[in-house]
């Protein structure tokens, strides 16, 4: 390697300021890591349901004890939603639909609050970014990278309070005889299930609560039993901001108790869900009864395609550093499989090997940790699985894969892996991991590119290095996935967002986001007294 990949400026934009290079493998420790002492600072309370307007326990009232991902330390408690509590929480959104102000109000009064919610969230970013890192350990550092951000979620606010009074229906000429006015109305589409991962929950919350409320629907949220605070603490910014009571509800609990509830709820007129591809095809089973309305943003397994014109530092450094840096792949839109020409291969392997030193785990509290342990034991023991899987396979595994020990021990580290010689038919090739792990494949020519890259069941983004611009051109358009960049990648909150193929249905962000929280209702309005 001719010089480090933190060098390049376009990696330094993923670091944390004013750093160097720090590596896991050299850190030396004596002492465990607590992250109790972060918690009270910040003053973590109890988690309440919040049903009707109403914070309330559980009625039966069991709790659940959040464990710190990079310590397993009791960091929080909250309450675990029942079958009744889903139920109370459905029906106070079904009456605040039915009955209350907030579907008829004023557009003005709900861009107010939408405006109001975005300048809170921005007052209260250290809070709310530390409250995240409490979750699921995001670092704050990378708290600053902006899909991370509480900039990025008072943004998806401010961008949809600008749909509120944009979104409307059409006056059309009648087809047939009879003189009679024809035009459509767009409406609220009612009662909304809205489920999230513990990943991103500010930005998740916000992608789905900011276009519900702006169309005047009516919510009940869950957020994961793995990141519940940030949310929490979002919802009661909602409140001051001025939602009223019963349209926003929130019940907290494992997805399978809670979750299922609440997405199989007789009352939900459209489940919105981020998550995984299982559960996303459980929910679609599920709507299938009542015809529910259902959009799903789930899981990708992304390419990252070099070619050899390109700036290999920046390509390798940044395709490692999307299953690395921050969340450690735990990432829809992480780039899991580098294609890459043969000629600049070797090269692109050792500047990702290289740019795992851009991996400093530790923690999230602290300004030089840069990657976040995996959420739980299950998902520890799944990643640690699928490096034993390639290998078992035939890839060869360039460095990393291993569990991080000395004051790490206890937490869900696991060193960032890199994998050579993929093919495409290999598991750790086909199926979303979800953890620091890179599967690089070589390729020959743009038409094989085209074919691997477009040889999964997913679809949700990738990314080409080139400096050729009709070759970009040429790949944007053969390569099947909901976001393409071009020598880089980042998240726009104001455009469509969602998957081809098996990564998902519809799309987050821009105008048809909004409008997927709609119906259309046709309007014939005779306008002499003859019959239609
Ligand atoms: P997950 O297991 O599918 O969980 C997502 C949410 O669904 C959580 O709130 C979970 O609750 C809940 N849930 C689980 N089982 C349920 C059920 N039977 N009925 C209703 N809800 C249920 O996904 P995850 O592991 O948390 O998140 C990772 C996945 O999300 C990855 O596949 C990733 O690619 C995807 N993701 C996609 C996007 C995107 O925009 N496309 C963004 C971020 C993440 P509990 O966690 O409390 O059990
Ligand atoms: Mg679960």
């Amino acid at each position: 390697m001719r010089h480090g990949a933190w060098q390049c400026p376009q990696v330094r934009r993923i670091l944390p300021r004013n750093r160097t290079c720090y590596t896991w493998s050299t850190v030396e420790v004596d002492m465990v890591l607590s992250i109790k002492s972060r918690r009270d600072a910040v003053g973590l309370t109890r988690g309440e349901l919040l049903l009707a307007g109403d914070w309330r326990p559980s009625l039966d009232g069991r709790t659940w004890v959040h464990l710190h991902p990079a310590t397993g330390e009791e960091v929080g408690e909250f309450a675990v939603a029942d079958v009744a509590d889903v139920d109370t929480a459905v029906r106070a959104a079904r009456t605040a639909f039915d009955e209350g102000p907030w579907p008829r109000s004023r557009a003005k009064e709900r861009i107010r609050v939408l405006r109001r919610t975005a300048d809170l969230i921005r007052e209260h970013t250290d809070e709310l970014l530390a409250l995240q890192a409490l979750d699921n350990s995001v670092p704050l550092s990378f708290g600053d990278a902006y899909a991370m951000s509480a900039e990025c979620a008072a943004d998806i606010f401010d961008h949809h309070a600008g749909w509120v009074d944009k979104l409307g229906g059409e006056t059309l000429s009648p087809y047939q005889g009879g003189d009679h006015m024809v035009f459509t109305l767009r409406e609220p589409i009612g009662v909304v299930a809205a489920v999230i991962p513990w990943n991103a929950p500010l930005l998740l919350a916000a992608q789905k609560l900011a276009p519900a409320l702006a169309t005047g629907c009516t919510v009940v949220l869950k957020p994961s039993e793995y990141a519940t605070f940030a949310v929490l603490r979002l919802v009661r910014i909602l409140e001051e901001a001025g939602v009223p009571p019963g349209v926003l509800n929130v019940v907290t609990g494992p997805g399978e108790t809670a979750g299922e509830a609440l997405v199989t709820h007789p009352l939900v007129d459209k489940v919105t869900f981020t998550g995984s591809r299982a559960v996303g095809r459980r929910i679609l089973h599920a709507a299938a009864d009542r015809i529910t309305r259902v959009s799903l943003e789930l899981g990708g397994k992304s390419p990252s395609i070099v070619f050899a014109d390109a700036d290999i530092y920046a390509a390798a450094a940044l395709t490692m550093g999307t299953v690395t840096v921050g969340l450690s792949g735990q990432v829809c839109v992480a780039h899991t499989r580098a294609l890459v020409q043969r000629e600049v291969y070797d090269d692109f392997l050792s500047i990702a090997a290289g740019a795992t030193a851009l991996v400093n785990y530790g923690d999230p509290f602290d300004a030089e940790t840069t990657a976040s342990p995996l959420i739980n034991v299950r998902q520890l023991d799944r990643v640690l699985g699928y490096v034993g899987k390639g290998q078992a396979e035939g890839a060869r595994l360039v460095c990393g894969g291993e569990r991080v020990g000395g004051e790490l021990a206890a937490g869900n580290f696991v060193t960032p892996a890199l994998f050579a010689d993929v093919t495409s038919d290999m598991t750790i090739a086909r199926e979303e991991i979800f953890g620091p792990v890179l599967g690089v494949t070589p390729f020959t020519d743009e038409q094989e590119a085209v074919r691997l890259a477009n040889d999964t069941e997913y679809g949700l983004a990738a990314t080409v290095w080139t400096s050729d611009v009709k070759r970009a051109m040429r790949l944007t358009r053969a390569v099947r996935a909901g976001t393409v960049g071009v020598n880089g990648y980042q998240v726009e909150p104001h455009a469509a967002f969602g998957g081809f193929g098996q990564s998902g249905l519809g799309r987050e962000g821009g105008r048809g986001s909004a409008e997927a929280f709609t119906e259309m209702k046709t309007v014939l309005l005779p306008t002499t007294d003859e019959l239609m």
